[in-house]
């Protein structure tokens, strides 16, 4: 069950849910100590600049020159798969997602969906529908299940409980796991509670639900990257698997999924490689013993042609989702993954939420960086973070319909504001005007305010100076 409905609006309340966390050491410090040590393991896999600077370039060329040939990669995907005999639906919106996965489980009766980890299912609140729908939805990663056990999001995109403390989740599992009679913090054991209570699900299931890291158009084959071997589950023991991803994910040949997966796990886990690296072509042929006799994929839009229709903004489809940005951004890192109420949060998210969400529901988030850049050094694929939060703030102040390209473009724009930047242009372009402001300032400086909004929340007021530079320079001579 996630804590917020799909139709939640982050930007209310982004600052005091901030607070609330800045406020509070011990979450501080858990964070810190996380994103640390996800920043060293990364760093360790990547000793030579000069590779891994040629690595990115590579990485890019290959997801631009895919989000390149989108559409016509689309079709060839969905022409393939089907060839294989798997089943493709393209959905919309977030609804007309819920609707094919539900249909599909209705079709067949299914009482249990058990999932691997999917943040397109997060994004589409998929366990929410299922619940509504009267059918079970468990999540099968271990920290998607921990964060499912208490109610909550994921914090971060590739270790959604990080937020959580050993002694939170044995709390957890002893308050809400069924046959837990005692108390333990022993990861192991923990560990061993998950497996166990999964393993079962997994045999019981319907439906296996998953998502899909790269979509090979030439082929026809779903990749899923994964280290726990649920997802290995959750594709292969229920009799129906459904795989749902975003419409960027494919690429057109088998080639350039090694040197994107090298990317991915080194940015996101510091690993060489995943335990695991699934590919489906197919539900089971005649006469093979194990796997799902169908197997659906299900393509959803949700903002992304969106983003795809601006050259600019195309680039955050580029994204392989390693949460490399997140663990290197001083905000993120400060105020974890919860305080933006996004399915995406961080730099990833800041720039593609806009796009599902739309701008009147984001427009905070693009402001809460530092633009200090280290999102876009360390992006495994290039992509220009800074720049396109500076051009999502331009967005989100200009006046409305300026630039239809964007859902809610000018939702923070406000008259007084626009007249008050248009005085402080006319006053720098003349010396006249300006010499006379300055004058004025420096005289009435006394009559600023104590207090200045935000501004003072945890600085000095602004206070014109008392005497101007160009009356101190007239005075030295
Ligand atoms: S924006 Fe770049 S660094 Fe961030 S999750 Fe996507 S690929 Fe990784």
């Amino acid at each position: 069950m996630n804590a917020q409905p799909i139709h939640f609006k982050p930007s209310e309340g982004f600052r005091a849910r901030s607070k609330a966390v800045v406020d509070n050491p011990f979450l501080r410090q858990s964070f810190r100590g996380a994103m640390d040590f996800l920043m060293s393991k990364r760093a360790a896999q990547f000793p030579d600049p000069e590779e891994l600077e040629s690595l990115r370039t590579l990485g890019e060329h290959i997801r631009q020159y895919n989000l390149g040939k989108l559409p016509e990669l689309l079709l060839q995907l969905e022409d393939r798969l089907t060839k294989n005999g798997i089943q493709v639906h393209w959905a919309e919106t977030p609804d007309e997602a819920n609707a094919i996965i539900l249909g599909i489980c209705q079709r067949i009766g299914a009482k249990l969906m058990v999932k691997g980890k999917s943040m397109v299912s997060e994004e589409i609140e998929l366990n929410h529908a299922a619940e509504a729908a009267g059918i079970g939805a468990l999540e099968s990663d271990m920290g998607e299940y921990i964060v499912q056990l208490a109610g909550e999001k994921p914090s971060h995109i590739i270790m959604p409980a990080i937020h959580k403390t050993k002694e939170e989740i044995a709390r957890l599992f002893h308050e809400k796991v069924p046959g837990v009679t005692e108390y333990t913090d022993n990861v192991d054991a923990l560990i061993q509670i998950g497996r166990n209570v999964l393993r079962e699900k997994f045999l019981e299931a319907d439906i296996g639900l998953s998502g899909v890291n790269f979509a090979v158009a030439e082929t026809g084959t779903l990749c899923l990257v994964e280290n726990e071997g649920n997802g290995r589950m959750c594709t292969t023991a229920p009799p129906v698997h459904i795989a749902i991803t975003g419409i960027e994910k494919v690429v057109e040949k088998l080639e350039h999924v090694p040197p994107l997966l090298s990317l991915l796990t080194r940015s996101a886990t510091g690993q060489n490689i995943s335990t695991y690296f699934n590919m489906i072509s197919g539900p089971r042929q005649p006469g093979e013993k194990d796997g799902p006799a169908e197997v659906h994929l299900v393509l959803l839009d949700n903002g992304r042609s969106q983003a795809y229709a601006d050259e600019q903004l195309r680039k955050t489809l580029q994204c392989i989702r390693c949460g490399a940005c997140m663990n290197h951004c001083p905000v993120y890192t400060r105020i974890g993954g919860h305080a933006y109420g996004t399915t995406y949060p961080g730099p990833i998210g800041k720039i593609i939420s806009p796009h599902m969400l739309g701008l009147e529901a984001t427009a905070t988030m693009a402001t809460a960086s530092t633009l200090c850049g280290a999102c876009g050094e360390v992006c495994p694929v290039k992509i220009p973070i800074p720049e396109l939060l500076m051009r999502l703030r331009e967005e989100s102040f200009t006046a409305p319909h300026a630039n239809p390209a964007m859902r809610g473009q000018g939702a923070g724009y406000s008259p007084l504001m626009s007249a008050v930047w248009r005085g402080w242009a006319a006053v720098y372009r003349s010396p006249v005007l300006y010499r006379g402001v300055t004058w004025l300032g420096s005289r009435l400086g006394w009559l600023m305010p104590a207090r200045q909004g935000a501004w003072t929340t945890v600085r000095v007021p602004l206070r014109p100076a008392a005497k101007r530079l160009r009356d101190m320079l007239k005075e030295r001579g």
